[in-house]
């Protein structure tokens, strides 16, 4: 029945200059998410709307579903299309509409025209009034309520004419690749990918940084985080993906830095790396999947002594999240189902048992002085290895 899609984006935060960067950027990435859908289509921008046609047959489900994966999208209305060719050829076609999408049952309605073109010759009262009465004629088990309807029959004379009365949510936040580039250390677990999900959202292009330990840890522990990047993709575009020789770090902290403190110092240095190629891949801010209080690393005084190490901003968008809200959101985007298969972490090889809890600032830089990491650092920075993941 639909040939076309109203996108509608929030538009308050996108005043001036900054909305032509923010509506191209949308149209770029929606174009992008529907070079795998099955049909030709043709986005563009017209008069502060965006809107896509399919330009050939095309799946409405997968095309519905790609979009609502597009971060700037707040709704997606499936919309009629039409020249203007007189009132009654409108009059019609929204009673047509009507007709086919809600089947005379007894649901309440109200029509709302607006009028782009004010030299069309009835007011946006008037057409309200005229559609409203043809729709109760051709439908005498609708009726008419103005406060709160069940269905809302929007009717737009612009440079042509855009009837549509559902809109499907999309998720929101704003275009990928408008807010800049950050590094998100990735692990295998749940957390991480929902951080970078939430980031992706406020428009931020992530790039993923991996740490392995083999032979602690197995391939398919790598694999399975190559996996979550591939399954972030439809919400974050490509990602760069790197992986760090982590083998001979750990190691070395076992073997000459205190126990309690080997978490902290193997998270001290996963940010130290992890700035070092974020800087090379323009990336200006690190991501964790952090949440306080989840775990011994992620006290307060902990975090404190990881931070302490990293120049530039690292976010944790997580940080005040529960694990329950953070499941959910993992089984909502579709990460939670890999997260959860069972290969080892590097984090879960030598973790300590029984971890200082809240360590000072001085003293963990005490312990990890025990052993000067700056070539080994190097080394691992030299040996990382990078892929990029696309959407298929
Ligand atoms: P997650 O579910 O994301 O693994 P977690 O609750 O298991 O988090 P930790 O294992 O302490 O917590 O890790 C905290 C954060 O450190 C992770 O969210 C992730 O950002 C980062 N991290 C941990 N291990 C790795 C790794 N091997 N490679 C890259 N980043 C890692
Ligand atoms: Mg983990």
């Amino acid at each position: 029945m639909y040939q076309s899609f109203l996108i509608k984006y929030a538009e308050i935060a996108i005043k001036g200059k900054n909305r032509h960067l923010f509506e191209d950027a949308l149209v770029s990435q929606i174009c992008h998410a529907l070079r795998e859908v099955d049909g030709e289509f043709n986005v563009r921008k017209e008069q502060g709307r965006i809107y896509v046609e399919a330009e050939s047959e095309f799946d409405y489900e997968e095309t519905v579903e790609a979009l609502q994966h597009v971060f700037g999208i707040v709704g997606i209305c499936p919309v009629i299309m039409a020249q203007d060719e007189g009132f009654d050829a409108l009059a019609q076609m929204v009673v047509a509409h009507v007709k086919e999408v809600y089947g005379d049952k007894s649901l309440t309605f109200k029509v709302d025209a607006r009028r782009a073109r004010k030299n069309y010759p009835m007011t946006s009262m008037e057409i309200n009034a005229e559609l409203g009465g043809r729709i109760l004629d051709a439908c005498p088990n609708m009726s008419v309520d103005v406060h709160d309807p069940d269905v809302m029959v929007h009717v737009e004379i612009r440079n042509q004419i855009n009837i549509y009365s559902s809109e499907i949510p999309g998720p929101g936040g704003m275009p990928v690749g408008t807010n800049g580039r950050a590094m998100l250390l990735l692990s295998g677990g749940i957390d991480s990918p929902v951080a970078g999900y939430r980031m992706a959202r406020r428009g931020v292009h992530i790039s993923a940084i991996h740490y392995v330990s083999p032979p602690y840890t197995s391939d398919r522990a790598q694999e399975k985080v190559e996996q979550l990047c591939q399954e972030l993709t439809p919400y974050c575009g490509n990602i760069a993906f790197f992986c760090v020789p982590f083998t001979e770090i750990q190691e070395a902290i076992k073997k000459y830095c205190p126990e309690e403190y080997f978490t902290v110092i193997m998270r001290r240095l996963m940010m130290e790396i992890a700035q070092k190629i974020a800087a090379k891949d323009n990336c200006l801010a690190l991501i964790t999947g952090e949440s306080v209080g989840q775990v011994a690393s992620q006290t307060m005084q902990a975090i404190a002594c990881t931070d302490a190490v990293s120049k530039i901003p690292v976010f944790r968008p997580l940080i005040g999240s529960d694990k329950t809200e953070i499941v959910e959101t993992a089984r909502a985007i579709g990460t939670f189902e890999t997260s959860t298969l069972p290969y080892e972490d590097c984090c879960t090889v030598f973790t300590p048992k029984h971890p200082k809890v809240r360590p000072s600032l001085e003293e963990v830089e005490k312990a990890q002085a025990k052993f000067d990491f700056t070539e080994m650092v190097d080394k691992a920075v030299a040996g990382t290895t990078m892929k990029v993941f696309e959407l298929n």
